[in-house]
C-alpha cells in the first residue's frame, strides 16, 4: 500500500528524521533539493511551501514565479548512508503547484501524469521496467572526474578485475534499503560499464526511481574514490550506456500485450503500441536522447538502434519483443539513453503507443534480419527508415511532430527546443580535436 501524509508523519518521528529534502526535477530531469527541518514537514505536507520558480531552468519567468511543492507522501524514503547521529536525512519528491492552486504543466512530473491520466480514461496503466547502463570511473589527482578505468572485466566477469564490483555491491545494497527490488546487477561490455536492473511498476514510480537510482550511483560511487557518469557515450569506440525501456499496458489487471490466441502471442493492442511508437520515434528521439552527445550513441557495431524497426528475433533493432509471454510480454525500446529525463521520456512514449492504439496504427512486418548487414537498397525496399543522427535533427523532427508536441505541453515544448537549439549551437561553433587532427597537416 501506498504511504499516506499521515505515515509519512509518524515514520519520520519513529526514524529519527531531522533533515526532509523536497526533490522535483527542471525540464532536463537534473534533480533539485529544497531542505527543510522536521519542524516544517507538516507544512509541507500540506502543500504551503513555496519557491522561487524563477532560478529553476527551463521553469518560469520572474513575474509568474511563486511555486509550490507538494510532496508526493508515496515517496518518503531516508537516505540510508547517512549517519543515525544528529538526525536521519529522508526526502519527499513533490508536485509543482502555482499559486492559483493549479499545477504547473511546466512540471515534468506533471507531463507523466497528463499522459497516465489519458491512458488511464481508456482503462490503461502503463508498466516500465528500465536498464539502467552508467561508467565508473576513476579521479584524476586533482580530484576531477577522468574516464580512466583500471578494470579490465568484459560482460559478466567476476572479481578480481571487477574494481568496480565493490561500489556496484554498496549501490545495490542501498537501493535495496531505499525500495527497489533490484533483479540484476552486472558488468556491461566496455571496461568500467555497469548495469542495474530493477523490478518493473507504473510509469510515475519508475520515473521517480529512475532519479533517485541516479543520485544514489553517483554518491555511492563518490564514496568510493569514484565517479559515475550517466553521460551516453563517454568514449569512441567503446560502447555507450543505454537505458532500454521494457513497456508493457495493463488493463483490468492483466497484461493487455499478451493474447494466447494470437499465433505470436501478442495482441492487436501490442502491435498498435508498436506502430504508434514506430511512427513517432523520430519526434521521440529528441526527448529520450536529448544530449548532443546522445547521437555518438546511436550508431552502428555497439548493439544501440540506428534504424526505425522491430522484431522478436536479434537485437539490432529499434524495439525488440522478448520471448517471454503472459505477465512478462513485453516491448524493450532500445533507443533511451540514460541522460534523458525520465518522466519526460515514459511520457511520449506512453502517449506515442495510446496514439498507435487510438488510430489503429500497424506496425510494418517485423524484420528479423540483421539491418546493419542490410544494402541501403533492401532497407529502402523494406521502407526501414532510420533514427535522427544528431540534436539538431532530432530537434527539427520534434517541432513537426502534433501529438508530442500535445504530450509535453506547450511550456515544456517550446522551453525545452528553445534550450536544446542553443546547446547544439554551443557545440557546432566548437572546433573538436578530430578536425584539428584531420585538417591542420592536411591543408
Ligand atoms: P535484457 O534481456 O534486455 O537484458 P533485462 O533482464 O536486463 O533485459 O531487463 C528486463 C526488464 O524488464 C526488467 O526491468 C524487468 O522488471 C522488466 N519487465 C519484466 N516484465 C515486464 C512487463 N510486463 N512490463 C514492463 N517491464 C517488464
Ligand atoms: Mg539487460
Ligand atoms: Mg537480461
Ligand atoms: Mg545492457
Ligand atoms: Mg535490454
Amino acid at each position: 500500500a501506498k504511504l499516506t501524509a499521515d505515515d509519512v508523519r509518524s515514520l519520520a518521528k519513529e526514524l529519527g528524521v531531522k533533515f526532509i529534502r523536497l526533490q522535483f526535477t527542471d525540464i532536463f530531469g537534473i534533480l533539485k533539493n529544497v531542505a527543510i527541518t522536521v519542524e516544517q514537514l507538516g507544512k509541507a505536507l500540506e502543500g504551503e511551501l513555496m519557491f522561487d520558480g524563477s532560478s529553476i531552468d527551463g521553469f518560469v519567468r520572474i513575474e509568474e514565479s511563486d511555486m509550490y511543492l507538494r510532496p508526493d507522501p508515496a515517496t518518503f524514503t531516508v537516505f540510508p548512508w547517512r549517519p543515525r547521529e544528529g538526525g536521519m536525512v529522508a526526502r519527499l519528491i513533490c508536485d509543482i503547484y502555482k499559486s492559483d492552486g493549479s499545477p504547473f504543466t511546466g512540471d515534468p512530473r506533471n507531463v507523466l501524469r497528463r499522459a497516465i491520466q489519458e491512458a488511464g480514461e481508456m482503462g490503461y496503466t502503463m508498466n516500465v521496467g528500465p536498464e539502467m547502463e552508467f561508467f565508473l570511473f576513476h579521479m584524476d589527482s586533482q580530484g576531477k572526474p577522468s574516464t580512466t578505468t583500471h578494470d579490465r572485466a568484459g560482460y559478466f566477469d567476476l572479481a578480481p578485475v571487477d574494481l568496480g564490483e565493490g561500489a556496484r555491491r554498496d549501490m545495490v545494497l542501498i537501493l535495496e534499503q531505499m525500495g527497489f527490488e533490484i533483479e540484476a546487477s552486472h558488468h556491461e561490455v566496455g571496461s568500467g560499464q555497469h548495469e542495474i536492473d530493477f523490478k518493473y511498476s507504473d510509469a510515475l514510480d519508475i520515473a521517480d526511481k529512475i532519479v533517485t537510482f541516479k543520485f544514489v550511483v553517483r554518491t555511492t560511487a563518490q564514496r568510493h574514490g569514484l565517479h559515475a557518469t550517466f553521460m551516453p557515450k563517454p568514449i569512441y569506440g567503446m560502447a555507450g550506456s543505454g537505458m532500454h525501456t521494457n513497456q508493457s499496458l495493463m488493463k483490468n489487471d492483466e497484461n493487455a500485450f499478451y493474447d494466447p490466441t494470437s499465433p505470436d502471442g501478442l495482441s492487436r493492442e501490442c502491435k498498435y503500441y508498436v506502430g504508434g511508437l514506430m511512427s513517432h520515434a523520430k519526434a521521440i528521439t529528441a526527448i529520450t536522447n536529448p544530449a548532443v552527445n546522445s547521437y555518438k550513441r546511436l550508431v552502428s557495431g555497439f548493439e544501440a538502434p540506428v534504424y526505425i524497426a522491430w522484431s522478436g528475433q536479434n537485437r539490432s533493432p529499434l524495439i525488440r519483443i522478448p520471448a517471454k509471454r503472459g505477465m512478462s510480454t513485453r516491448i524493450e525500446f532500445r533507443s533511451p539513453d540514460p541522460s534523458c529525463n525520465p518522466y519526460l521520456a515514459l511520457a511520449v512514449c506512453l502517449k506515442a503507443g495510446i496514439d498507435g492504439i487510438k488510430n489503429k496504427i500497424e506496425p510494418p512486418a517485423p524484420c528479423d534480419r540483421n539491418i546493419y548487414e542490410m544494402t541501403m537498397i533492401e532497407r529502402e525496399r523494406l521502407g526501414i527508415g532510420s533514427l535522427p543522427e544528431s540534436l539538431q535533427e532530432a530537434i527539427k523532427e520534434l517541432e513537426k511532430d502534433q501529438v508530442i508536441k500535445e504530450a509535453l505541453g506547450d511550456h515544456v515544448f517550446h522551453r525545452f527546443i528553445e534550450a536544446k537549439k542553443i546547446e547544439w549551437d554551443r557545440y557546432r561553433i566548437q572546433v573538436h580535436p578530430w578536425e584539428t587532427e584531420e585538417y591542420l597537416a592536411k591543408y
